[in-house]
């Protein structure tokens, strides 16, 4: 950035005041500084929830800002099972009536309203179930399951049940919205969260054994969507790129600041620090949609990657001011972050240097399956802000600007290095590799309720 003289010489004086403000937002060239622009997507369009009108206009926004800085954006459409939240309503009948602080999960489906027994599932696995009889019921699931929704919908289908109260992880009235099935099939009975302090209070009752009635009316419908992720190319000396992606979309409740509003300012940084650059490697900024319901739009950008040589995929999904980086679970890896680490001066080591750790699930899951090498960071957002992710107060206010100054100089710093890193081939891991990649890590029963096991699919 120029200094503030520099930067004014050319306009004036009488416009200083005026100016001061936005200096401390704008970037050379007129755009806005990442975290202002952010602010704007915030404000201007609340949650990105894939499919929605709010969607779409927000990426229309940052591909007219990425224009402004003279780049030729594109978008590349793809269609998934979409979802939208409608007007739906949980009420407590018995023993008291009372409106119930509810979000339904994607994939919910309309049905008309009904009102039925609550039963106390537990964690929702076969064993937790009482005995008897409970079809018709509503289950009452607790917030500590450790079974992905896939296994609570199909044993709660299985009973018979014809609806679930999930109970929220979090407290403080918190909802947080989620998927209801990572394949995107429409739910078989309606599933909602419930803020955790109501939840508890149904739970007491029964435990009691008194009888617990609630209605539900269900307006949340599926429906299929064309969206898209939008990618900017920065051409390099040879066609082997770098992939850095973030997910655009998120859920609707809030602002979708921290998750993942956070990635998609850091991409925006690095697309404005980029600018004239002319690496080695090919850049491949991607915004991703359509990742909270199921990664869609990573799953649609790795399917058509064919054979196209990738040196690696970093993926910014949530990631705070970094104090590690991770080559998630690859060793080939290892060595090139190494060089970049130890090459930092030493105040501005990561204090956990270089990490070698898989975890599910985000954009970087299906480049993975795909067999391209791939990087994240270990980069913490405070506990005071973190935990209101996927729920109403995801707002901008939980992402300070210099989570993102902070995060974006780590972050740039390597993405650059990587680029011009000629030493660096482009390579996919034999199939036999990729698996050990789930199995070293014990995620092979996730990724079988996630429908991504057996692998490779056969
Ligand atoms: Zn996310």
């Amino acid at each position: 950035m120029p200094s503030p003289l520099e930067f004014l010489s050319s306009r004036r004086v009488g416009l200083f005041l005026a100016l001061t403000a936005t200096l401390a937002a704008a970037e050379p060239g007129g755009s806005l500084a990442p975290h202002a622009f952010l602010q704007q997507l915030c404000d201007d369009f609340g949650g990105r929830l894939t499919g929605s009108a709010a969607n779409v206009r927000a990426m229309d926004r940052l591909a007219a800002e990425l224009r402004g800085l003279g780049y030729a954006p594109e978008k590349r459409s793809f269609t998934m099972p979409g979802w939208e939240r409608g007007d739906d309503r949980v009420d407590l009948v018995e023993p008291l009536a009372r409106r119930l602080r509810v979000a339904s999960l994607s994939y919910t489906q309309p049905h008309t309203a009904f009102t039925a027994d609550m039963v106390d599932i537990g964690n929702g696995r076969p064993a937790d179930y009482p005995a008897g009889d409970v079809r018709g019921r509503i289950g009452l699931l607790a917030a500590g399951t450790p079974l992905q929704a896939a296994d609570f919908v199909s044993a709660a289908e299985a009973r018979g049940l014809r609806g679930l109260l999930f109970v929220n992880r979090e407290g403080g009235g918190q909802l947080l919205a989620r998927t209801g099935s990572f394949s995107g099939r429409p739910l078989p009975l309606p599933v909602y969260s419930i803020a955790q302090e109501e939840g508890q209070w149904l739970q007491r009752l029964l435990t009691r054994g008194a009888p617990v009635r609630v209605r539900l009316e269900t307006q949340s419908r599926c429906r299929p969507i064309e969206t898209a992720n939008l990618v900017l190319r920065i051409p390099g000396r040879v066609a082997s790129r770098l992939v850095v992606g973030a997910h655009f979309d998120s859920w609707d409740l809030g602002q979708g600041a921290m998750d993942n509003g956070i990635g998609i300012a850091q991409l925006f940084a690095l697309a404005q620090t980029l600018r004239g650059a002319a690496p080695y490697h090919t850049i491949e900024l991607v915004w991703f949609n359509g990742e909270e319901q199921g990664l869609w739009g990573s799953r649609h950008a790795a399917a058509q990657l064919g054979d196209a040589p990738v040196v690696a995929m970093m993926n910014l999904d949530m990631v705070g001011v970094p104090i590690g980086v991770n080559a998630l679970g690859d060793d080939a890896l290892v060595p090139a972050l190494e060089r970049w680490h130890t090459a930092r001066a030493e105040a501005q080591r990561l204090p956990k240097g270089v990490e070698n750790i898989n975890w599910l699930a985000s954009d970087h899951t299906p480049y993975q399956l795909a067999g391209v090498r791939t990087i994240t960071f270990n980069g913490p957002i405070p506990r005071e802000s973190v935990r209101y992710y996927h729920d109403l107060a995801d707002t901008i206010d939980k992402v300070p600007p210099k989570l993102i100054e902070d995060s974006t100089a780590i972050i740039s710093d390597l993405v650059q290095q990587l680029a011009r890193d000629e030493s660096l081939p482009s390579a996919r891991r034999q199939s036999v590799d990729t698996e050990l990649l789930f199995t070293r890590f014990n995620l092979e029963k996730r990724m079988r309720a996630m429908g991504l096991w057996p692998f490779p699919a056969k």
